[in-house]
């Protein structure tokens, strides 16, 4: 495989960094493609694109701004607040069909650029109730880019069945742990690394980098 070529599905922040690493370890050649769709925060774009930069990866910007168009809720519009789902709802961050799109997209972009593998950080562990991040699905849409395009495309999902600890863990195995701690992006309220602390994302990133640290020093 170290001689094929890969595309990552990049958003510059923990998970799909953490991909980066990994399909750099595997493949010759990676590259990063980056879907712009009026994100909350243009920093998730400099971000991605600082991390690429550094890293010497090659990277696509693509303009999804229809998805705003499509979807307005908290991720593309600012009027509205983050939260949670509750009772089983799912959370207001949803962009219906989002990972579809977005590995669709990649799919073609790997087609044109003949790259054999798509390096995704879909995680159904801790299923927030988006369908499309479900190992299931991805097996599927593997299947149809196929028949689609006429290509044996591997689809990867390297973070599917780890929690948020065992994704930190990950990264320190590919000696990325503080590249992703450092320069990353996750928090809803645009501030890398630690970010605010506040927010859902932070929360999440936050407990599960307790418990790997906790894990890994009483080790
Ligand atoms: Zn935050």
């Amino acid at each position: 495989m170290k001689k094929d070529k890969a595309i990552v599905v990049f958003s510059g922040g923990q998970d799909s960094t953490t991909c980066l690493f990994w399909a750099m370890q595997r493949f010759e050649e990676v590259i990063a493609v980056t879907f712009d769709y009026n994100q909350r925060h243009k920093q998730e774009i400099e971000c991605a694109q600082n991390i690429t930069k550094e890293l010497g990866i090659k990277h696509h910007i693509l303009d999804m701004g229809l998805l705003n168009q499509l979807a307005p809720n908290a991720l593309t519009r600012n009027d509205i607040e983050v939260k949670a789902g509750e009772n089983g709802d799912l959370p207001s961050t949803f962009v219906s069909g989002r990972n579809l799109l977005f590995l669709s997209f990649a799919g073609v972009l790997a087609s044109q650029v003949g790259a054999k593998h798509i390096v995704t950080g879909v995680c159904e562990t801790d299923f927030s109730g988006y369908p499309d991040c479900r190992d299931i699905f991805i097996k599927s849409l593997n299947v149809t880019l196929n028949l689609s395009m006429d290509e044996q495309f591997v689809i990867h999902t390297p973070l599917m069945w780890l929690n948020k600890a065992e994704t930190w863990k990950l990264a320190d195995e590919l000696n990325a742990f503080d590249f992703v701690r450092e320069k990353t992006l996750t928090c809803y309220n645009g501030i890398v690394a630690d970010g605010c602390g506040e927010c859902p994302a932070c929360k999440l990133r936050k407990r599960g980098l307790e418990e790997y640290l906790e894990e890994k020093y009483q080790a």
